[in-house]
This record gives structure tokens, sequence and C-alpha cells, in this order.
């Protein structure tokens, strides 16, 4: 069969059967993998493909929406634009996935808020209140102290065993508040649980606050 050349458009040049440039559907299989974060696709779960040009001509690469409305939301936006799923798939509105992104970008910027709660990730940091070694896996609550530094006080990251953090927060060097602390440990310490935060709870103890 002879082919026509086609016509070139202001959007490129289209072959044979057009494919969308974007298509949003729910996962057919579990097959593909998340080109954003490595992980399997689940089947049913919806994902994007975003059309680019392969080594055998045009293919879809893949991505869970989610994953593609918080690293690429421009290519989400396209693909809201030209409505790229079948009429009968029910997708989160373009508002939804960017407040998902909002949120996502949010989170990784508190992560590091003072204080926080961990475990220690190795044995060789000391509780700076009491000088005491804390040990690896153990409870480790960083505070902030004001370090003065060229005329000018900064946030300093503070270890301190939880034991300790009741007498540490009346160290005039110490800048985080007694009030509220507990609601800003669950705030900044996002990785932990409700178990975790009742354990912290009772090794701190009161804080009179
Ligand atoms: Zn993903």
């Amino acid at each position: 069969m002879a082919e026509e050349p086609a016509p070139a458009t202001p959007e490129g040049t289209e072959q044979e059967a057009p494919q969308p440039s974007h298509k949003i559907e729910a996962s057919r299989s579990s097959r593909a993998r998340c080109r954003t974060c490595r992980k399997k696709i689940d089947k049913d779960v919806l994902r994007i493909g975003i059309l680019y040009e392969g080594p055998y001509g045009p293919s879809y690469g893949w991505h869970h929406l989610k994953c593609a409305a918080r690293a690429q939301f421009d290519e989400v936006e396209e693909a809201y634009r030209i409505e790229a799923w079948t009429l009968d798939l029910e997708v989160p509105t373009l508002e939804e996935l960017k407040e998902h992104k909002e949120k996502a970008e949010e989170r990784k910027a508190t992560k590091k808020e003072l204080p926080y709660a961990e475990r220690a990730k190795s044995n060789r940091s000391k509780c700076k209140h009491s000088g005491e070694p804390i040990d690896k896996d153990a409870w480790r609550i960083v505070l902030s102290r004001g370090v003065e530094f060229g005329g000018m006080t900064r946030n300093s990251p503070t270890n301190v065993l939880p034991q300790y953090v009741a007498a540490e927060l009346e160290n005039p060097e110490c800048l985080t508040e007694a009030e509220g602390f507990f609601d800003s440990l669950r705030e900044n310490s996002t990785d932990l649980t409700e178990d975790d935060f009742a354990e912290l709870e009772s090794l701190v103890g009161d804080l009179g606050a």
C-alpha cells in the first residue's frame, strides 16, 4: 500500500492511526512500572501514558497518575486539556491532583522542621543535655538551640534523649517551645506511628505546658 505523505501540522506530523499524546486509563495489568517511582502499577490503578519517540516508533511511558501529578504536572494538565480518557472512566479533577502535588511539596519542605523525633541511626551521637551517648535505634528528640554566630542567632539542631526534653526546654538557649511541643513533634515526624508517639509521650513525660 502506497503511503501518502502526511501533511505537516503545527502539532507535528501524524502517520496512520494517530496516537494521542497522552492517555489516562485504569491499568489493564500489573506489568507496567511507573517511570516516576519505579514501582509496579497495580491492575485497575489510574495511570497516565505519555507518548514518546522510542526506538521502534512512538510508545507510551507509564506513570501512576498521582506520581505524574507530583513530578510532571504540566503533562497531566495537557492530558486533561485533551481529555485523554474514555467517557466511562472516573478520574479525579485537575484541582484535586494539584492539591495532591502541593501537599507532597509541603511535606517535603517541612520534613526537617524542628523539633522532630527519630531513632538514632548510629551510636555516635550524644545527648546535648546530659552528655550521655545515644545508642543506635534509641529514640532521640531533635530540638533547636540558638547559637550565636557573627552577631546573629541561628537555629542549631540539638539531639536530646527523651527523658531530658523537659529540662532542655527550660534551658535559656533552647529555642523550641514547651507549649504545643507534642503537636509540633507529630507534625514534623512524618514517618512515625501512633504507637511511637504514645511511647515518646510517656518517655518525655509531663512538660507542664
Ligand atoms: Zn509511581
